[in-house]
């Protein structure tokens, strides 16, 4: 199982059943912020509360469990990257819808590769003041100056996670650990774990085979996050690696009109009793062993 744990132990003590209930209740009140917020802004509960917003496709790594070991999406030599322009279009919608959900700035590439990071999260963390804004991250490129950066320019939360083939924390991980213990800081939380093959993961929409397939009983993906490829296109979920359903694109329409859309609002609907109409979701499981 995979154990997400702090990068840096606070030294507070842990009660393992207070931690499971805390858990549940933040959780519990921010759904209830969210569609309270919802509703009062757009007159429905019907609403995405997280954003995730791909701001390059390279990534360095070759992780058995990644669809980037199977194709060449990111690849240094195939980068694409979000123009500038483009981002700041997509955050100035959302701040004038009010929103107030996690923002992501991270789909298959390494976020920190990119050295406009600081500046996009600075500008989101100005549009967007009561947003969670976060990154996941293998942690190759986070020396303790570029942490320093993410800091100032207003990040929430960063996940590192060393990845299979190393077995135990990276050597710029563990430089970051002892930078943070040195220099303790409340801003950011620093969430770390480790994955390796035997874990359970997901298969990507199919892309991956599973030593058993366990179907899904439903899935809220499509209904609660808003996934944009480099592009602007508003595709399914974090499993469609090739945005092979587009829900519309953000250069061209708006974020409302693509919401409203007929065939999307009936999917997001359908998807959540547990009808599932795309073959992609048709393959898709999660939480099992990939017969890699
Ligand atoms: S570091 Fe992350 S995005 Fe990169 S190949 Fe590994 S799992 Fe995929
Ligand atoms: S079932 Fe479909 S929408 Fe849900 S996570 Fe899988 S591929 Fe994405």
């Amino acid at each position: 199982m995979i154990k997400e744990v702090p990068l840096v132990d606070t030294g507070k003590k842990r009660n393992e059943k207070y931690q499971w209930y805390k858990y549940v209740s933040k959780n519990l009140y921010k759904r209830h912020k969210f569609k309270m917020h919802s509703l009062l802004n757009h007159g429905t509960t019907d609403f995405f509360n997280a954003v995730e917003i791909e701001t390059t496709t390279f990534c360095n790594r070759r992780c058995p469990y990644c669809p980037n070991a199977l194709f060449d999406r990111g690849l240094k030599e195939n980068e694409k990257r979000m123009p500038e322009e483009l981002f700041q279009s997509i955050i100035n919608q959302l701040s004038d819808l009010r929103y107030i959900g996690r923002v992501s700035l991270h789909f298959y590439g390494e976020p920190t590769s990119d050295e406009r990071l600081p500046d996009f999260v600075a500008y989101a963390r100005k549009k967007l003041p009561k947003s969670e804004i976060l990154i996941a991250s293998n942690g190759d490129y986070l020396s303790p100056e570029y942490f320093e950066k993410l800091r100032k320019a207003g990040i929430s939360r960063i996940n590192l996670t060393t990845h299979w083939p190393n077995k135990t924390m990276t050597p710029k991980i563990k430089a970051l650990r002892t930078y943070l213990r040195e220099n303790p800081q409340s801003e950011v939380q620093v969430i770390y774990n480790e994955l390796t093959p035997e874990d359970d993961l997901e298969n990507r929409g199919g892309i991956f085979k599973t030593k058993k397939f366990v179907p899904r009983k439903s899935c809220h993906a499509p209904a609660e996050t808003m996934n944009i490829d480099y592009q602007g296109n508003w595709v399914l979920c974090c499993n469609d690696y090739h945005s092979s359903i587009k829900w519309g694109n953000l250069e061209k329409e708006k974020i409302m009109d693509i919401w409203t859309k007929p065939r999307f609002a009936r999917l997001r609907k359908r998807e959540k009793e547990g009808k599932f109409d795309l073959k992609i979701c048709q393959g898709c499981t999660n939480k099992v062993q990939l017969d890699l």
